[in-house]
């Protein structure tokens, strides 16, 4: 199956499917893929690879500021014993449910087999809406949370991380509670990633995604691979979200690269200004000015709508918010030559198909979002081993990983003459069941 055979079956899906849907899809297209041109796969092997191993649902109580209490949903999906400990971040996300956090545990499993990292994937989350809670009422559902997922996580079982709506304290809270309950665990800081420094936090694991974004964007640039860029220098960009993945992949390709980042947007609108935007000033515009919290009414740019900046004129474009946000009507109108995902899931199969017919250059997810998690092993590795490695260290190692990850990714495309999405998740696949061979079933 060729490239444009893969296409011949995305086509016949003419409806946006939900992000589990797609995964799906995916994977059965890669399956179909390896099955047939790199190696046999038995039907039990696809199942086994396909379906999580482990899912929990938990409802508990919190004390809200008013003396009330409320109950909230928590949920952790382990998908793949492949490797342990499972690795995957916590999201705070209203409407967030069991599907997409399996699709998400699901993303991590091929995230980690193309970076070559030792673990399983793994999500969790809380239906929970951050951004209306206060301090105090978040701290204490984290609290709990942590309490809930006690039964799961360690340091060799499931070792959470930031994602959507969390941050270095939660995972303070998360590590605290742990430790509380497992006094005797040697290495109770390898519990968990992305804690502040104090805790055995990693330097650069904040700003780790969008760095390892940025290495891989200039290596495909490096490469010759995206046509018209010899260099990111002026290179224009638009950045959908401004948390931490949107906020940290502006300033450093703004800075380190001479980008100008053109576009900016998070969930209540956006702002656009051909000259470029310097994301330091947006930030503290967003945080100390706007009495929205939004990056809009910046500088008296015009008022756009979040997803009216996805269309606007760049050569980059990054979406960095959440899933489902390139649809099928968004990327007809896309102007960029290039799109680097780092947000898991941000485009739909639907605008997949026409952005591969339309030639733009596509970083998928499950490579180009990486540098997160392998910071996170790096941080898992620092805890066990009682160090802490100097930034430069942790920079270089990514750098080395990213590079490699992408070139693993391209030599797949191009000994099967597929596009990237395909070809990282035929590499991880290929990965997967090599493994499962290798290690055998139990018993
Ligand atoms: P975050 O909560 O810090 O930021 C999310 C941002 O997206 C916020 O600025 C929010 O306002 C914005 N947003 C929400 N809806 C939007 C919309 N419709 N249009 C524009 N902006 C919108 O989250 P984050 O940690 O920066 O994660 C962002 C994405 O990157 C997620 O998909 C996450 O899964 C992925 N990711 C994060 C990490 C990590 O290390 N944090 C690692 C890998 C992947």
């Amino acid at each position: 199956m060729t490239a444009s055979t893969s296409s011949a079956i995305a086509s016949e899906i003419k409806e946006e499917l939900n992000f589990l849907e797609r995964t799906n899809l995916e994977f059965g297209k890669a399956i179909q893929f390896v099955n047939s041109e790199v190696r046999p796969i038995g039907k039990g092997v696809v199942k086994f690879l396909e379906q999580p191993f482990r899912q929990l649902i938990a409802r508990f109580p919190v004390h809200m500021d008013d003396g009330s209490i409320e109950m909230f949903t928590g949920y952790v999906a382990q998908h793949s014993r492949l490797y342990e400990p499972t690795k995957g971040g916590i999201r705070y996300s209203p409407g967030l449910d069991l599907d997409s956090i399996t699709a998400l545990a699901f993303d991590m499993t091929l995230k980690c087999l193309v970076a070559d990292l030792p673990y399983g994937g793994s999500k969790g989350g809380v239906c929970c809406d951050p951004k209306k809670m206060s301090r105090a009422e978040l701290d204490r559902l984290t609290r709990r949370y942590a309490y809930e997922i006690l039964l799961i996580m360690g340091p060799d079982s499931w070792v959470p991380a930031p994602d959507v709506g969390t941050g270095q304290r939660e995972m303070a809270i998360i590590y605290d509670t742990y430790k509380m309950f497992n006094p005797q665990t040697p290495y109770a800081s390898a519990a968990v990633t992305g804690k502040p420094p104090n805790l055995g936090g990693s330097k650069g694991r904040r700003e780790a995604t969008a760095l390892g974004g940025a290495y891989v964007l200039e290596e495909a640039v490096k490469q010759g691979h995206i046509q018209g860029f010899s260099s990111l220098k002026e290179a224009a960009v638009v950045v959908q979200g401004f948390g931490n993945v949107g906020y940290n992949i502006a300033n450093n390709l703004h800075k380190d690269y001479g980008c100008r980042i053109v576009g900016i947007s998070d969930s209540k609108g956006a702002v656009y200004c051909d000259e470029g935007l310097d994301p330091t000033e947006v930030l503290a515009y967003k945080k100390k000015v706007s009495t929205e919290n939004s990056v809009v009414g910046y500088d008296g740019l015009e008022r756009l709508g979040a997803e009216q900046v996805l269309t606007r004129p760049c050569d980059i474009l990054i979406p960095a918010a959440k899933e489902t946000q390139i649809s099928g009507k968004v990327a007809k109108d896309i102007e960029a030559e290039v799109i680097l995902e780092l947000a898991n899931g941000p485009t739909t199969n639907l605008a997949d198909e026409i952005l591969t017919d339309r030639k733009v250059y596509l970083l998928p997810d499950i490579l180009a979002n990486a540098g997160g998690v392998t910071v996170s092993y790096f941080e898992w590795l620092q805890n066990k081993a009682g160090e802490s490695w100097e930034l430069s260290q942790v920079k270089e190692k990514l750098h080395k990983r990213m590079t490699n990850a992408y070139r693993n990714v391209v030599e797949t495309a191009e000994t099967y003459n597929l596009d990237m999405r395909l070809a990282a998740f035929v590499l991880a696949i290929s990965r997967a069941v090599d493994i499962v061979y290798e290690r055998g079933i139990f018993p």
